[in-house]
């Protein structure tokens, strides 16, 4: 029998109907689904979704597979394998200096966005508000949603994405629970400063406001930059969630592998919902990259990124498009394309896919209110001669612009 054919009673119905999730800022179903797919259709270069098209690095992917072989293949333990706890506590030493308790601050998920929906979830109750700076990664505000609570949105300034930190404070009120933070940001590439921080600590330092700091790009910060990250800040850090993705430094989104960082009372309530959500995580995955950060023979990620980033903005001069800032972090690359369009982004990025071959991300759909300033975001983590090619295609618009 066929699902359609299912007689579902009046009562599962209903039960159907409360249970569905929030619609979120992406509607039903993710832009980076749609995109993704709209790319495979048309065989067109997908610049869209966010994920490298390179091979990972080869050690890494060995280990992997020695893993496996060697019989690492049962439930890993609940906070994650201590190993690699010990191995995140150390890098977190050596690259900010500061010390982290891999056993009660550390708990390893599977990926950042899993991190980000259990960090909230530890912390909101029904009717909360949680202040979210747009555009923002699409999953932030449905994950509000999900557990009963408000997303008071925020749009950070063009062209360089900056906070209005007048408008945050105003939009702070006596249910102001959390406020969510991403930097190096996608879609814009921004990244934030220490001065940024103080002056976060500042509006909140009155309030019992929780920081959730979406940090997945840390290691991928261009021109001699450095990532400054909430641990670094005292004052912060005790009220924080750090969160982060392996996929964005190894190259491998598909492992869906990432970790929280928090206060051990933080922690606990995050591990009280880890335990019955997933229990733990892919323990292959887990002893390579524990045994891979011991011995790290690769390239860092922001040297990779760096060329991509470089050579993806001397192939975008030569055609229509207009980059107003170049991405200081992330792999991602916003452009205008006044010159070629006035179509709504979302019709544009349809069209672009269509009848270019090349997919991207409309900005709009990253704002709960859809707000359209005529942007797309590349993601450049591709190889040189993916690059090559959507450029090829993209020098085109040239003979209607
Ligand atoms: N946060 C941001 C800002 C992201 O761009 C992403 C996308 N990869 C994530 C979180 C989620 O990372 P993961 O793939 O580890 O779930
Ligand atoms: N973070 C990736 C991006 O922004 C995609 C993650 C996803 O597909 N959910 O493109």
């Amino acid at each position: 029998m066929s699902i359609n054919n299912w007689k579902i009673s009046k009562d599962v119905k209903d039960l159907l109907n409360v249970r569905k999730a929030p619609l979120g800022v992406g509607g039903v179903t993710s832009i980076f689904t749609i995109m993704s797919a709209l790319a495979q259709q048309n065989n067109a270069i997908n610049l869209s979704q966010g994920f490298p098209d390179f091979h990972i690095d080869e050690q890494l992917a060995h280990l992997l597979g020695e893993a496996a072989h060697k019989g690492h293949n049962q439930y890993s333990p609940m906070p994650g394998l201590p190993a690699l706890r010990q191995a995140i506590a150390g890098d977190i030493k050596k690259r900010y200096g500061v010390d982290v308790d891999a056993d009660n601050e550390i708990t390893v998920t599977p990926g950042a966005t899993y991190a980000i929906y259990t960090a909230f979830t530890a912390i909101l109750q029904q009717g909360d508000e949680v202040i979210v700076l747009e555009p923002a990664y699409d999953s932030y505000v449905p994950n509000i949603e999900m557990n009963g609570a408000k997303a008071v949105t925020i749009a950070l300034q063009a062209p360089r994405f900056n906070p209005d930190w007048n408008k945050i404070k105003d939009a702070i009120t006596s249910r102001t629970r959390a406020i969510i933070v991403n930097t190096p940001h996608n879609p814009t590439g921004a990244v934030w400063s220490k001065k940024d921080w103080d002056q976060l600590a500042e509006i909140i330092r009155d309030t019992n406001i929780i920081v959730l700091s979406d940090e997945v790009y840390e290691q991928i910060v261009f021109d001699g930059m450095k990532h400054y990250s909430v641990l670094q800040h005292p004052e912060l850090r005790q009220r924080s969630f750090a969160l982060y993705s392996f996929g964005k430094v190894y190259n491998n989104t598909g492992w869906k592998v990432g970790y929280t960082i928090a206060p051990p009372a933080y922690t606990q309530a995050v591990r009280r919902i880890h335990q019955f959500l997933v229990f733990s995580v892919n323990t292959p995955a887990q002893y390579a990259l524990a045994l891979n950060m011991a011995n790290d023979t690769a390239p860092p990620v922001h040297t990779i990124m760096q060329k991509k980033r470089d050579h993806f903005l001397s192939l975008i001069k030569q055609t229509p498009f207009t980059i107003y800032e170049p991405a200081r972090g992330s792999y991602f690359q916003l452009a205008g394309y006044s010159n070629i369009s006035n179509l709504p982004d979302t019709e544009f990025a349809q069209w672009l896919t269509k009848e270019y071959g090349v997919a991207t991300i409309p900005v709009s759909v990253l704002y709960k209110n859809k707000k359209d300033d005529r942007l797309i975001r590349f993601c450049f983590a591709k190889k040189e001669e993916t690059l090559n090619e959507a450029a090829n295609r993209l020098r085109r618009l040239k003979a209607i612009s």
